[in-house]
């Protein structure tokens, strides 16, 4: 994809290349970075229902379009999007009203589901009455409450919107702690082995960086106004992001060099763990896998003030 004999304007340099490309070049080259990943992986196969966890963000609705896209091409694929409203004032409650105009126009079905509902308050009620890291309790909840409906609702996988700039900080944040068990899971395609009790998810964007997904969106008209969580800026990962940037900025290509890097030793990883697959129970309370005898989310709501 160039744009060697093109007269039209630039609309972004590539990320470690001096290869410039105009609107519609760029979006074919986006489009077809993608395809690739999901054709390479076998991240999407006939009869899938696939649900998108869609946050109303730029990452979440561009898999949701691209998606989309496929399926309008191959009619066995079904579509449905997944929404975890935590109750965040300001943020949650904006992109909510993006997602659903969004899936109205795209003909998608949105299923919403909120802490509030599921687990009796929402997020800034449990922030307000104990002293605890948002992201933690924020994560364990939401990857709880998308297994557990994904497979009510019958999906056969679940895609995200993470980016390479969201897994590089990942794979990042793993190694330095030595969770390596975790890394393991990691990759386009999540999980060790097929189990019908996880749902495995799927990242049609893990090769493409933050700066095309945004530059995409924009130019397709998805998003005018960026927001960003309020929590999003404390934590482990916000360092590493910080951290990768600065790194990018001075060496660029670390990002994707550290992710490629990565795939190359993933398979062996997988290999490693999946023969110390642990044993799964099944939660005393909500009867969801856990490796403990409650799980964690579980755990969470009987410790805290809710
Ligand atoms: S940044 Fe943290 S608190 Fe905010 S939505 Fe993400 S996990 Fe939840
Ligand atoms: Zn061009
Ligand atoms: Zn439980």
């Amino acid at each position: 994809m160039n744009c060697k004999n093109c007269i039209k304007k630039p609309v972004i340099t590539l990320t470690n290349s001096s290869i410039k490309l105009c609107r519609s070049h760029f979006i074919k080259y986006f489009e077809k970075k993608v395809n690739k990943t999901i054709l390479k992986y076998n991240l999407i196969e006939d009869k899938d229902k696939i649900g998108i966890a869609l946050s109303g963000g730029k990452d979440s609705l561009t898999v949701l379009h691209i998606l989309n896209k496929i399926r309008s091409k191959n009619k066995d694929i079904k579509l449905e999007a997944i929404l975890i409203d935590e109750g965040i004032k300001d943020y949650r409650d904006k992109t909510i009203k993006d997602a659903i105009k969004f899936c109205k126009l795209n003909k998608i079905k949105l299923n919403i589901f909120s802490y509030k509902k599921e687990f009796g308050s929402t997020l800034d009620s449990i922030l307000k009455k104990n002293k605890i890291m948002p992201c933690s309790i924020c994560g364990t909840f939401r990857r709880y409450l998308l297994n557990k409906k994904s497979k009510e609702l019958n999906f056969t996988k679940l895609a995200t919107g993470h980016n390479l700039d969201d897994e590089s900080q990942s794979i990042l944040m793993n190694q330095f702690r030595n969770n390596q068990e975790i890394n393991a899971r990691l990759g386009p395609i999540t999980g060790l082995v097929k189990n019908k009790n996880f749902i495995r998810r799927i990242k049609p964007l893990f090769l493409v960086n933050e700066k095309e997904v945004a530059t995409y969106a924009f130019l397709k008209g998805f998003k005018t106004e960026f927001s960003e969580c309020p929590h999003a800026s404390i934590g482990y990962r916000h360092e590493i992001r910080d951290l990768l940037n600065n790194f990018e900025k001075k060496y660029p290509g670390t990002k994707v060099g550290l992710v490629n890097s990565f795939l190359e030793t993933l398979s062996i990883l997988k290999e490693k763990y999946k023969k110390k697959h642990k044993k799964i129970n099944y939660c005393s309370i909500c009867q969801e896998p856990t490796s403990k005898e409650k799980c964690q989310a579980c755990t969470y709501v009987e410790k805290l003030k809710i």
